[in-house]
């Protein structure tokens, strides 16, 4: 097998499953794009088996401690092992859910979600896209898929050369169907959505953000389908105002607001969120709970700069509309912007604004999103909800 020797203190060595370009000392053999190629560390002793992409930065990454082929066989016992996981994890509902979450599963770019009998797949590296069929084919073995919905159209695929695509990989494309979650009922178009369905990984913080909204004038801001909006509004929130630039996610919203049967109660506004808030602050409006969950600002660590100035201009105006007792729940979808530099964007938007806050609670991304912390890559979802006290 063609194989690769890593440089001595590689990231490999601590704990990590990525081999940088940089990081390779030697290639033996003729490892193909997107095969499996055996690892070495220095010394000649075996690292594992890794999945090769010559054009990517991250030129490996290690599937598997020992010496192991893809096969249809290893697939299924993959599947096998991360829906077992999920199975074991209370209080979530395992025919929705994120089956798959790439590395957090030891399969590297690959993204499987679930909505019953229908799976959506997206396959983000060389290696894993080239045996999408094998793995629809597995996923069909494992779960006794339906159907299997190809969505790739991420631009992380780009990175690794790969064109975007989107298209059935088994069965016949769905029509759009429901489901239930608690706090709130999501139409699922596998084909059309604007990305996988929902945004599982925020479920909890919905419910979260509902039980929080009773008696409150609410403000979801990148409402999106409207997960935020509806749950506030199924918690009792007197009246909820949900803003999305996107037209074909507003009706998509507007479906879901209708079938909660809560469609009376929230009003959704087509708008950017930057020009709405600037508006609104200069009309004096106030609410009492505004939740922000804009979309990742930033793909790389270039332009994470950029990205806290939007994050501190959105969360200055928003504490500016916020009366003392409000309430804020602000997210950040983005790996790239460390815990750390959110936290100091909120915050330095409340000194900013003079305004104190007290942190009632953190969030992140759901537990079917599992977060292997020596890959910090896996973890990219934080949240706070806080609370503006009035001044001492
Ligand atoms: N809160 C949502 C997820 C938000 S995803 C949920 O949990 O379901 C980000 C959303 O922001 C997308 O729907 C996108 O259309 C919207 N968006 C992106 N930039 C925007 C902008 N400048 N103003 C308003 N909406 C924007």
């Amino acid at each position: 097998m063609a194989g690769i020797v890593v440089k001595p203190r590689a990231r490999i060595f601590h704990g990590h499953e990525w081999v940088y370009a940089s990081d390779i000392q030697k290639i033996f053999g003729k490892p193909e794009p997107g095969g499996v190629v055996s690892l070495k560390d220095f010394k000649d002793r075996p690292l594992g088996s890794g999945i090769y992409n010559p054009v990517s930065q991250i030129a490996v990454r290690r599937f598997s401690r020992h010496r192991e082929e893809l096969s249809h066989e290893f697939f299924v016992r993959r599947l096998k092992r991360a829906w077992g996981r999920r199975e074991k994890m209370a209080g979530l509902d395992p025919q929705l859910c994120r089956v798959v979450w790439s590395e957090s599963d030891g399969l590297p770019g690959v993204v499987l979600d679930r909505y019953g009998p229908h799976f959506v797949l997206q396959t983000l590296t060389l290696a894993m896209d080239q045996r999408r069929e094998m793995i629809a084919a597995a996923v069909v073995e494992a779960f006794g898929a339906e159907t299997v919905t190809e969505r790739n159209e991420s631009p992380i695929r780009i990175a690794e050369g790969l064109e975007l695509r989107t298209g059935m990989l088994h069965g016949e494309a769905p029509a759009p169907f429901r489901v239930q979650v608690p706090g709130g009922t999501f139409l699922i178009d596998t084909m059309a959505g604007q990305k996988t369905g929902i945004y599982l990984d925020q479920l909890d913080n919905y419910r979260d953000a509902g039980a929080r909204a009773s008696g409150k004038r609410v403000l979801d801001c990148f409402c999106n389908q409207g997960g935020f909006a509806i749950a506030c509004a199924l918690g009792g929130a007197t009246e909820v105002t949900a803003v999305d630039v996107s037209e074909p996610a507003l009706a998509a919203a507007r479906a879901n607001a209708e079938a909660a049967g809560v469609a009376d109660r929230v009003k959704f506004v087509c708008a950017n969120v930057f020009d709405y808030l600037k508006e609104q602050e200069v009309a004096g409006s106030q609410w009492d709970y505004i939740i922000l969950d804009p979309p990742s600002f930033t793909r790389n660590r270039k332009s994470v700069s950029d990205a806290l100035r939007g994050y501190k201009e959105i969360h200055l105006r928003a504490l500016k509309m916020l009366p003392s007792g409000g309430l804020l729940s602000t997210y950040c979808c983005s790996h790239h912007v460390s815990s750390g530099d959110f936290r100091g964007v909120v915050l330095e938007a409340a000194v900013d604004a003079k305004k104190t806050l007290c942190l009632l609670a953190t969030h992140s991304q759901r537990m079917d999103h599992p977060v292997i912390p020596s890959i910090p890559e896996t973890e990219y979802l934080r949240g706070y909800t806080c609370e503006l006290l009035a001044a001492f």
